[in-house]
């Protein structure tokens, strides 16, 4: 198993630790890949994304078992004809992140590493809260970077694991580089849900899970938040493996979501580019999307066109207003989460035809995880 630069090809071990080509490039995960076999996982006793192990990069018996909080294999809701939410708030920390956190922990456990370095992305901190506790879950010392904005509950909940918090005083760019500092002064393994393609691998579970509770169907569309597109990318790599195995004919669509006041890769979209220029924005309450400079939205974009897919903005407005409604449907998200909720609004009447179609949107965030 390496890791592979998207640019050169360069082949790294896991071992080297690399979060980065020497020649800049980022790095995806190359290793050989078996078949789920779905009839086997459809009675499996494992009530977690483990049960596709057969998919990820562990062996049935491997040091995941001593780590494993149950995380996965979360329910499907029906909100509509054809239309279903998955229930990713049903995690150990309450949100999709825990399908990422324990891959990249587990991996490092087996390789041996005692001390990984982590950052937070954005002022929601869903990823390095799920590190934390996964770290403490491993004993794995947790070194965690947060702009010095940070809020102290967020802070408080991080400590409550044992990781060492750092705040660094700037944006969040500042953060960043003080965490890639420490990651190359030290040689850690950085535990980052951007550059480590490890997570990726954790989050594409999700599409299994959908995949076996439709009845070994996919559903004609994904709807899909993007900040900076961890669940988008694993939920990519999903479908090539599914139609590499003969197991889908086709890839589903990927419809994506931002926040309109935030959104760099919609507007890369829409202009028909290639690359992904940042942007400056004015904040949103969606603050789990918040990525003005999205790392790999060449490979986010390359992914939305190879499965014809699409990718919109939806208002803060109709945020507000979708979380009322999920609310009223019992269903109570983290603000980011109900932009997925306004987006599959916003899609049916952008695509009418959607409505003779099966849709599954995500609910990645508890409602008690927002102000
Ligand atoms: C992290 C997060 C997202 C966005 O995920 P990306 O991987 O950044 O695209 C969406 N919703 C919630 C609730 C999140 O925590
Ligand atoms: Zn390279």
């Amino acid at each position: 198993m390496n890791y592979i630069c998207v640019e050169c090809h360069t082949t790294y071990p896991l071992e080297s630790n690399k979060w980065k080509c020497e020649c800049g490039g980022l790095l995806n995960l190359e290793y050989e890949k078996k078949a789920v076999d779905f009839t086997e996982t459809a009675t499996s006793r494992n009530h977690s994304l483990w049960k596709y192990v057969d998919a990820l990069p562990f062996e049935k018996d491997d040091v995941w078992q001593e780590i494993t909080l149950g995380e996965g294999d979360t329910p499907i809701i029906k909100i509509a004809e054809n239309v279903y939410a998955k229930a990713d708030y049903y995690m150990p920390t309450l949100s999709f992140k825990d399908r990422g956190a324990v891959l990249l922990i587990a991996m490092a456990k087996k390789l041996g590493i005692k001390r990984v370095v982590a950052d937070s992305s954005g002022n929601a901190g869903t990823a390095i809260t799920a590190i934390a506790a996964y770290g403490a879950r491993a004993g794995i010392q947790c070194d965690i970077f947060v702009p010095a904005s940070t809020s102290s509950k967020k802070i408080a909940q991080i400590e409550a694991h044992g990781a060492a918090i750092h705040k660094v005083p700037g944006t969040r760019e500042d953060t960043a580089s003080a965490a890639i500092a420490m990651v190359k002064s030290t040689e850690s393994f950085y535990a980052s849900h951007i550059y480590n393609p490890i997570f990726w691998e954790g989050t594409k579970t999700y599409v299994y899970e959908v995949f076996e509770q439709m009845n070994n169907n996919m559903p004609d569309a994904f709807i899909v938040p993007v900040g900076n597109g961890t669940l988008l990318m694993g939920a990519y790599i999903a479908f090539q493996e599914l139609v590499a195995n003969g197991q889908i004919e086709k890839m589903p669509r990927i419809l994506a979501v931002q926040a309109e006041a935030c959104a760099p890769i919609m507007k890369a979209f829409a202009g028909g580019q290639d690359t992904v220029e940042p942007i400056e924005h004015t904040g949103t309450l969606a603050e789990g999307i918040a990525i003005a400079a999205p790392a790999r939205g060449t490979e986010i974009l390359q992914a939305i066109r190879a499965t014809e897919g699409d990718i919109i903005g939806v208002s803060e407005e109709s945020i507000i207003e979708a979380r009322k409604q999920l609310a009223l449907k019992g269903i109570y998200v983290e603000i980011t989460s109900a932009a997925n909720y306004a987006g599959y609004l916003q899609y049916m009447e952008k695509y009418p035809e959607l409505k003779d179609q099966q849709i599954v949107f995500p609910l990645c965030g508890a409602g008690l995880k927002s102000n």
